[in-house]
């Protein structure tokens, strides 16, 4: 690898990277520090390898490990205690079996606040860097912790590896309320992205909480006996997963079904200490003391309203979780996974993690708590929207993932994309009216006087996060990339012959499609052209291209352009 450091006359100080281990070797960028903090603007990233250009776009950029991963996860074993308010500590298991032949040192994901005790291969202690400073690797550029673990010789393909970590911290903190925040969500266990894998988890912890994870719980929670008294209860992953997880809290517990699948959601009594606090205007005329024939006294005064219960509100998030999943499987096929757990988290944040939704305490609130927080009309029916949002990731980012960070737009969009057809299925003016609040927040300035859609494609993916357009990617993988799935679905529908037109939603050819690509990418990454590609093979002959069945017009016009649909 080579890092330059460059001083610029004009530019000021500026990085050139080449890394030939993974698919984009070649990058330059600035840090680049603004009012709304630092950001590392990435001016160009592209791979050099001799792949036709049409080869590339077909394949994608691969994966940020490089198109050759040397270890294949095959499963994890994870025994952890969790003592709130802060503290892990966890022994890890991992089966692995090398890909490659020579690799000596593997590096892994692990939070940077957890500290390693012992890393174990095949029994034997083995030598172990945490946090080294590989400064301008592809991972530190996404901001993540690593551990470098050294092999006793170079792995053989094919072999199989035991390998045994030990390590403990301090990754959850207090947030009032009876909830926790569990930081290092996707950090907590060392992985190397997203790699899937089985996942058998037992948690130990104090009576009084709930703990949620990903996976079927095996067995009621029972207790251990430890001392003091300790919880334990263990779950298992239906399937590979990419991520595993867990949340605890003094939950209250409902349930709901669709179907088979049961949807539980868990809710504290109360909000975090953070939580905004909702007032009412009221004007209270105090009662007269004598009758009065001038106008009454009266006295506006500012009501804090009483805080919100999330707990009194689960079974209807229960019952909109259930209603989310029905409609989901009818337009992309059987809920992935055996149960799903909704649950609280602090902060404003949602989270949609293979049948472990992390759910902002913001979604657990009653009408009327939302009104106390004056939200507009439309700002309500988006916050609403948020629970079918994380749902819709069980298919679209959790069994379906994406291939490479120009591909995550497309489970943003398609999650995002699904929560607002469940809206349209009950709300069509709504559905409207949000969709127009997009395209208008697409046309709307930046600091600069610059659209927000000039941050770029929806391909540069995270890149659009930059000191220029602070909220680049989210702006635009929800908002052009629900745009461009729309226009995708409505023209497919309006070149189908008059007669298929009224048929329903999951007969149009989009959900055809989706329906399809979920079959053919079920525990595996696709590609924006692996859409298109599925997109093509359900595109009614109208809607053909010089003859030919094909939507590269779209890639390069659309995904790949900038332009706000009319
Ligand atoms: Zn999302």
């Amino acid at each position: 690898m080579l890092h330059a450091r460059i001083q610029g006359n004009k530019l000021g100080n500026f990085d050139i990277y080449y890394d030939s281990t993974i698919n984009e070797q070649v990058w330059a960028g600035q840090l680049k520090t603004v009012d709304s903090g630092s950001y590392y603007n990435v001016w160009t990233s592209f791979s050099v390898t001799k792949r036709s250009a049409r080869k590339q776009s077909e394949e994608g950029p691969g994966d940020e490990f490089g198109p050759t991963n040397v270890l294949n996860f095959l499963d994890y074993k994870i025994q952890a205690s969790v003592i709130p308010p802060r503290q892990l500590s966890a022994e890890a298991f991992v089966n692995v079996q090398a890909q490659a032949d020579g690799a000596r040192a593997v590096l892994f994901e692990l939070s940077r606040f957890l500290r390693v005790k012992s890393v174990k291969c095949d029994g034997r202690s083995v030598a172990f860097i945490h946090n080294p400073a590989l400064e301008g690797s592809q991972l530190s550029r996404r901001g993540n912790d690593l551990v470098l673990v050294v092999f006793p010789a170079p792995l053989k393909m094919g072999e199989r590896l035991a390998l045994q970590f030990s390590y403990e911290g301090d990754v959850l903190s207090e947030a009032g309320g009876g909830l926790l925040y569990v930081g290092a969500r996707g950090t907590w266990y060392p992985n190397r992205g997203s790699e899937t894998a089985h996942f058998d988890l037992e948690f130990r912890y104090p009576p009084g909480w709930t703990l949620v994870a990903t996976g079927k719980q095996a067995a009621p929670a029972g207790t251990a006996s430890d001392d003091p008294p300790m919880q334990v209860s263990r779950w298992i992953s239906d399937r590979p997963i990419s991520l595993a997880g867990f949340n605890l809290g003094k939950y209250f517990r409902s349930e709901a079904h669709a179907g088979k699948t049961l949807i539980a959601t868990y809710a504290a009594a109360g909000v975090e200490r953070t939580f905004p606090k909702g007032t009412e205007q009221s004007s209270l005329a105090p009662p007269p003391l004598r009758p009065s024939f001038g106008r009454s006294r009266e006295t506006s005064v500012t009501v804090v309203s009483p805080p919100p219960s999330p707990a009194r509100n689960a079974q209807t998030v229960a019952d909109e979780g259930a209603r989310a999943v029905e409609f989901f499987s009818k337009l992309y096929g059987p809920y992935p996974y055996s149960q799903l757990s909704l649950t609280q988290m602090p902060g404003d944040l949602s989270q949609g993690w293979p049948s472990l939704v992390f759910l902002s305490s913001f979604s657990f609130l009653a009408p009327e708590d939302k009104s106390h927080l004056h939200l507009s009309d439309l700002d309500t029916s988006l916050s609403s929207a948020v629970v079918a949002h994380e749902i819709a990731h069980q298919w679209w980012g959790d069994l379906v993932s994406w291939r490479s960070y120009r591909d995550q737009w497309l489970v943003e969009a398609l999650a995002n994309y699904s929560s607002l057809l469940l809206l349209e299925s009950h709300d069509p003016a709504r559905f409207t009216a949000i969709m127009q609040r997009f395209r208008d927040n697409l046309v709307a300035r930046n600091k600069q006087e610059r659209e927000i859609v000039q941050a770029g494609p929806v391909s540069l993916g995270v890149r659009l996060t930059n000191s220029e357009f602070p909220d680049g990617y989210e702006m635009i993988s929800y908002g052009r990339g629900t745009w461009l799935l729309h226009m995708l679905r409505t023209m497919m529908r309006d070149t189908e012959p008059a007669a298929a037109r009224s048929q329903p939603i999951s007969q149009e050819p989009f959900f055809r499609a989706l329906l399809n690509l979920r079959k053919q990418f079920e525990g595996r990454a696709m590609t924006t052209r692996d859409l298109l590609k599925a997109l093509e093979a359900e595109l009614p002959h109208s809607a053909w291209h010089n003859g030919q069945r094909s939507l590269d017009w779209f890639y390069e016009g659309w995904i790949n352009g900038v332009s706000v649909p009319k």
